[in-house]
């Protein structure tokens, strides 16, 4: 039976611009796009905040308890199309994509009590469907029966320079080579993690966009979509 209303997954590795796919489905579908890995970088920042995590220490069992303070929320910015991440109450869109909380987002996305709280939150996003939802769990976890399920790859060194033109666009003063690193970290910590590893689902399918534009890949998803709706 078709639904008028699904859930897509997108899931993949570290900037293979799942993100720019899933805002162009959700705007196009007139879905909600939920960009986990904002949340995932969110509860890093306040992490950061705290002095829980740098680059000597890591006290999980303080963000732990400290779990029930932050207040995830994504507020619709009309003039962007797509709603920005709020963490208690304040907008950190621009401090959750420094290089600073890429550094440590995976350690504190590999902790068990995080995600739980996480994966629920998500969850519930998504009960009423027609919803896009990007990260490296959606297929697999978050919504299992995800009716369009997908997986982005690229090489390393294509993500890593699309990172680094988006940071230097932004007018970030980073090095390429701290980027490629940072891409390579994250995704061994994300796939080797216990807690919900970054994985192809059975039923994704796999997008390598190395050398395909935006516009191919655009295509090629929405019918997939038009399929499945
Ligand atoms: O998607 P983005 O690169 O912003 O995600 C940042 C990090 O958040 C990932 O490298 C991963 O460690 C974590 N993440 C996750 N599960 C998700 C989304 C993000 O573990 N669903």
């Amino acid at each position: 039976m078709k639904d008028n209303k699904i859930i897509i997954a997108i899931d993949g590795f570290s900037s293979t611009g799942k993100s720019t796919i899933a805002k162009e489905l959700a705007k196009s579908l007139n879905y909600i796009y939920v960009d986990t890995g904002a949340m995932y970088r969110a509860v890093t920042l306040y992490a950061m905040q705290q002095n829980y995590i740098n680059e000597t220490h890591f006290i999980q069992s303080e963000l732990i308890n400290a779990l029930n303070n932050i207040k995830l929320t994504f507020t619709f910015n009309k003039e962007l199309g797509f709603a920005e991440m709020y963490l208690n109450g304040k907008n950190v869109e621009k401090e959750i994509r420094t290089i600073e909380v890429s550094r440590f987002v995976s350690k504190v996305a590999a902790v068990s009590e995080v995600r739980k709280k996480l994966v629920l939150e998500q969850q519930e996003m998504g009960k009423d469907k027609g919803i896009v939802m990007d990260g490296r769990d959606i297929g697999t976890v978050v919504f299992p029966d995800a009716k369009l399920k997908l997986f982005m790859t690229a090489s390393a060194d294509k993500r890593a320079k699309r990172r680094y033109k988006e940071l230097l666009d932004r007018g970030d003063n980073v090095s390429y080579e701290d980027i490629l690193q940072n891409v390579q970290e994250r995704d061994h910590i994300d796939s080797t993690r216990k807690d919900s590893p970054l994985l192809k689902a059975k039923e994704a399918i796999e997008f390598d966009n190395s050398d395909m534009g935006l516009k191919e890949q655009f295509e090629r998803i929405m019918s997939l979509v038009k399929d499945r709706i």
